[in-house]
């Protein structure tokens, strides 16, 4: 039986060059003190830089919505990416 980081794996990301991933810092840093976009993203999109700002890799992102569920100050600008982007799941 595979690990789920054996079938995340398999799966393909075609990217979208614009991103479909933008954080306001100004509410970031101002209003958001727990990050937890950080902690519930699968994927691992989310990094904090030396200055403690997040910034978003969305590569690799699994479009399953949870940083903009976490994201309690509404500072994610999220959405899905443009048709033919994104991830294509290849479990088997
Ligand atoms: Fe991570 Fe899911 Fe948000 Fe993509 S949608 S960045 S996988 S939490």
């Amino acid at each position: 039986m595979l690990k789920v980081e054996e079938k995340l794996g398999r799966n393909v990301y075609k990217v979208d060059k614009e991103g479909h991933i933008r954080i306001n810092q100004e509410i970031c840093r101002a209003k958001c003190v727990p990050k937890y976009c950080i902690f519930v993203c699968p994927a691992k999109v989310y990094s904090l830089d030396e200055k403690g700002d997040v910034h978003p890799n969305p590569d690799g992102c699994l479009e399953c919505g949870a940083c903009v569920i976490a994201c309690l100050e509404e500072a994610l600008d999220w959405h899905y990416p443009k048709a033919g982007f994104g991830v294509q799941y290849r479990f088997s």
